[in-house]
């Protein structure tokens, strides 16, 4: 599969996803995509677990369990938690989802294309903020040592842990 998702693209998309409650071009993409990893895995996408992929999909940010409880409550009807953690951990056995485990939420790793190239989340100490980053030559870097490694990946995420641009020489924005 070519490597053609960019940086550029995906903050492009972003920017306009969580507005619509409909599901707009891109998530029923993305979804149905959702839909052909989970037949060819031999599982099911059953209604709730499909819910919760759409609602980490449409975020613009990476989403704690509870945090993701609360905005389905105000859509749909009210899921227990303990019923978002089982789809949680079903999304992520596809690798439909990631955990990030420095934030304890989590992400979609569909693309808008329903693709699921490499993304590396950089994550601010400062400030909190998450944002991903992505381009070809990374997702080829790491196709290349995976490919070699002879590792299957569940998905190609990376976390970075530092200082975003705002927060680095403010005291790292702790002040
Ligand atoms: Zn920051």
């Amino acid at each position: 599969m070519p490597h053609t998702v960019s940086y550029k693209n995906y903050e492009h998309h972003t920017g306009t996803r969580a507005q619509a409650m409909a599901p707009s071009k891109e998530t029923a993409q993305a979804l149905a995509r959702a839909e052909t990893i989970c037949r060819a895995h031999g599982v099911r996408l059953t209604t709730i677990r499909r819910t919760v992929l759409e609602a980490l999909y449409s975020s613009q940010k990476p989403l704690g369990a509870y945090e993701l409880a609360d905005l389905l409550a105000s859509n749909a009807r009210r899921m227990a938690p303990i019923t978002v953690y089982r789809a949680l951990d079903f999304l992520i056995e596809q690798g439909l989802a990631h955990r990030l485990a420095s934030r304890n939420a989590y992400i979609s790793t569909l693309h808008d294309d329903g693709s699921q190239e490499a993304t590396a989340y950089l994550i601010c100490d400062g400030c909190g903020t998450v944002e991903p980053a992505s381009s070809a030559a990374f997702a080829g870097a790491l196709s290349d040592l995976l490919s070699r490694a002879d590792f299957e990946p569940r998905a190609k995420v990376l976390e970075v842990a530092g200082h975003c641009s705002r927060c680095q020489g403010h005291g790292h924005g702790r002040h």
